[in-house]
């Protein structure tokens, strides 16, 4: 990811957003035991009392910096704006951008991605986009922007620039990659031209499409195969990373030659699984299994994301050291994501409750890993 650049923007964003405690969650005596300091800093402390915290810990090893720290009270607009949006435009620079929420389960991933079910399941434009999330923000601003580009063109008079959209969604559940827009309930394949580097989910249905609308209404057919597949519709979200992808073609065709060349970058917007099965230890069996291997796609993706980061701080001196794609089905897919001309935003979710401190500080510890350096 860390190869290209344009000098003094960061390739990797890594941003945190603490959600609020609920009234149910505040009636139930759950404190909060993270303050954000600033726009960029927050701390964490295992007792609910500020003012230990404030007294002795100020400076410890619990407080942590980010490129940005939302508070509970940031809308999702400003969430949007703060990460993703930016870099919806390098899409049309040929740059691949890659978005992820993290966190443990509840801790507000879905909402940040999605928006709550109930705005997702109304129809774009019925409600305020102040409460949609991340995945419908930027395919509107995605859209925007390839419709004003369609007006202005290549700008070279002989020059005929199109542009196509295409979408598929998909889940890595249990190490094994479901197609999300198929009723067939195969597990797909990921096939690697080694020449090429490329790497394409065999048979994974790509839909072309030309609106944000057309792409929320194939999510929605997505998000309910997600839930008949399996007997929770919970249990699957929290062990499951959803992944769509966004893939933008450019075509230029020149009218005196007859040459063409053809541009593809990938958005990826992800919900991972919930990150306290990375370190859950009591399961038996088939959950232990399904535990394992999501333990196996969080770690392999934060081992990359810090063997990128180590590249990119040898940079001029060895070669790129060896990220190791092919340890778990996600980052395999996300391979082209992470290397090459790329963009990573991630945004991990805390919930601030005194009882998930553990799981709050695990989540803290990996984006504070991932960090670039
Ligand atoms: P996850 O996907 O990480 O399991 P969810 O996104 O489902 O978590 O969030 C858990 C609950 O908290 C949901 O009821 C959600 O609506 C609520 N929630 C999450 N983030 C926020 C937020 N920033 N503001 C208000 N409610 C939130
Ligand atoms: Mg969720």
């Amino acid at each position: 990811c860390l190869a290209g650049g344009d000098s003094g923007s960061e390739n990797i964003v890594v941003a945190v957003r603490v959600r609020p405690l609920s009234a149910t969650e505040l009636a139930e005596g759950k404190r909060s035991c993270c303050d954000v300091l600033t726009r960029n800093t927050l701390v964490i402390r295992k007792g609910a009392d500020p003012g230990a915290y404030l007294r002795s810990q100020k400076g410890s090893a619990n407080e942590y910096s980010f490129d940005a720290v939302f508070p509970p009270d940031a809308g999702q607009s400003e969430v949007y704006e703060g990460t993703a949006k930016p870099h919806i435009s390098e899409l049309l620079e040929g740059i691949n951008v890659t978005v992820f929420a993290y966190g443990a389960t509840g801790a507000g991933k879905t909402h940040t991605m999605m928006g709550s079910e109930r705005v997702v399941g109304v129809r774009a434009g019925d409600e305020p986009t102040e409460v949609s999330g991340i995945v419908p923000q930027s395919l509107v601003e995605l859209f925007r922007l390839l419709t004003a580009r369609a007006n202005i063109g290549s700008g070279q008079e002989d020059e005929a620039e199109t542009w196509s959209v295409r979408v598929g969604y998909l889940q890595v559940y249990n190490e094994q990659i479901m197609d999300l827009l198929s009723d067939s309930s195969k597990p797909l394949k990921i096939n690697e031209d080694p020449a090429k580097g490329v790497v394409v989910v065999a048979g994974l249905a790509e839909m072309e499409v030309t609106s944000s609308e057309e792409v929320l209404d194939l999510l929605r057919q997505g998000n309910a195969n997600r839930r008949t597949e399996a007997t929770g519709a919970n249990q699957v979200s929290s062990r499951s990373h959803a992944v769509l992808q966004v893939v933008v073609t450019r075509t230029l065709e020149n009218a005196v030659s007859g040459n063409r060349s053809v541009r593809e970058s990938k958005l990826s917007l992800i919900d991972l699984a919930g990150s306290e099965r990375a370190s859950a230890t009591n399961n038996r069996g088939e959950q232990l299994r399904q535990g394992a291997n999501i333990n196996k796609s969080l770690l392999s993706l934060a081992n990359c994301i810090n063997a990128l980061a180590g590249n990119r701080r040898r940079r001029g001196g060895k070669g790129p050291g060896n990220v190791k794609y092919r340890d778990s089905k996600l980052t395999h897919l996300l391979k082209a994501s992470l290397e090459g001309r790329c963009r990573l935003v991630m945004i991990a979710n805390v919930n601030p409750s005194h009882v998930f401190f553990d799981d709050s500080h695990n989540t803290l510890k990996y984006a504070n890993r991932a960090k670039n350096i």
